[in-house]
Formats: structure tokens, sequence, C-alpha cells
């Protein structure tokens, strides 16, 4: 509450033609499906600003895939978020961001069934063949290498879906998988030519936006 009071006083006055301009429609670029994690600071990593991005975020920004009749397994309103991203606004770009210490990641390493609460565990049921990405569950840093997986594997429920899988045949949407390393405030991109996460710099964006938006 202090920090709407904040906005009130210093942002809005100086914000606010933009916010009329804004209300006449969004056009965001893309589809950003992200951990809940407090520190997971999307418009400050991204450099975004109001109208940029749609955006979905839930525990381990996991997507629950779709059965064989198209409808999601688990969770209409991510679904009903794609939907409308990828089939109504026709973004150009949906991207999964996973993070370093994460906290659902965490409790898929240590093992599921110890999860206490009840949604949580299930929810994580959607990640867990992340699992069988990493080389070892109990090695350090076993719950960043599973971060890194389960994006990846996030990006495969997505083309469960047919219109993303359509979209992406036909060039209209590509599909990426980031992640937020918190200690180095970096972002990485996972290349799909080097089969790795690299620093999303200048290069590197070169190459994933290549071809058609060079
Ligand atoms: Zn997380």
């Amino acid at each position: 509450m202090r920090g709407i009071v904040d906005f009130r006083n210093r942002v809005r006055p100086v914000a606010r033609e933009n916010f009329a301009r804004l209300a006449l429609g969004q056009n965001p670029d893309a589809l950003f499906i992200a951990c809940s994690d407090s520190r997971v600071a999307i418009n400050v990593f991204a450099s975004t600003e109001p109208g940029d991005l749609f955006v979905v975020r839930n525990p381990g920004n996991i997507v629950s895939p779709a059965a064989a009749d198209g409808f999601s397994v688990a969770d209409e309103s991510e679904a009903a978020a794609i939907e409308f991203a990828v089939g109504m606004l026709q973004v150009r770009d949906v991207i999964v961001c996973g993070h370093s210490s994460c906290g659902a990641m965490t409790g898929l390493v240590r093992g599921r069934e110890k999860v206490a609460t009840p949604h949580l565990k299930s929810w994580l049921r959607h990640a867990e063949r992340a699992l069988e990405r990493i080389p070892d569950r109990t090695a350090p840093g076993a719950a960043d290498q599973l971060s890194q997986a389960n994006a990846l594997l996030q990006l495969d429920h997505l083309r469960s879906y047919d219109l993303v899988a359509r979209a992406e045949k036909e060039g209209r949407l590509r599909l990426h998988a980031f992640w937020f390393d918190i200690a180095n405030a970096e972002v990485l991109a996972h290349d799909p030519e080097q089969g790795r996460y690299v620093p999303l710099d200048e290069a590197q964006a070169e190459r994933l936006l290549r071809p058609d938006e060079k």
C-alpha cells in the first residue's frame, strides 16, 4: 500500500498519459510464463514497460499439458491465457522462464512425496519428468539444473496445445526457455544449436530473433 501511495505521488503524474493510451487496448510482444517467486523481477530484468508482456505466473513456471481432447489436464486458467495470448493477441514469442534457487524445483529434487501441502504436491507432477533430464538429483546444484531442464519440458507441454503447435509450425510463433540467475542478476537463454543456456547478450538476442526480425 505504501508503494501504491508512492506511485500515486511520484509516478502517476508523468505516467498518466501513457496509461490513457494503453487503456484503448493492448498489443504485447510476448507471453511470458514465469515462477511466482518474488525475486523473479520480470519488468526489471527484461526492461519492459506496461503493455509489453502478457504474463502467467505460477509455482515452478509450469504448463500443465493438454490431453488428447485438447483440454488442459489441470489448469484451465493457464490454458485460457495461452489461448488468449496466442490466438487472440497473436504474440510473436512465448517464453518459459525458470530461475535459480527455485523452491518448487528444490521440492522436486528432494522428492515430490515429501511436499507437505496437497495442491503444491499435486501441481509439481507436471514438472516431475524433468528429473529424467538431469544426471543426479542429489548432486550440488541439482535444483538449478532441474529448473533449466524444466523450462524446456514446459515448452513441450506448450506444444501439446494445438494452437501453439500450429502457430510454431507455420512460423508465426517462437518458443524460448530463459533462466534467471538471481545471484548474478543475469538472464540466460537456451540456445537450441548449442544445446545449453547462454547469457542473453546482444549477439545471442540477434541469434534468437533471426531470421525474420533481423
Ligand atoms: Zn520458483
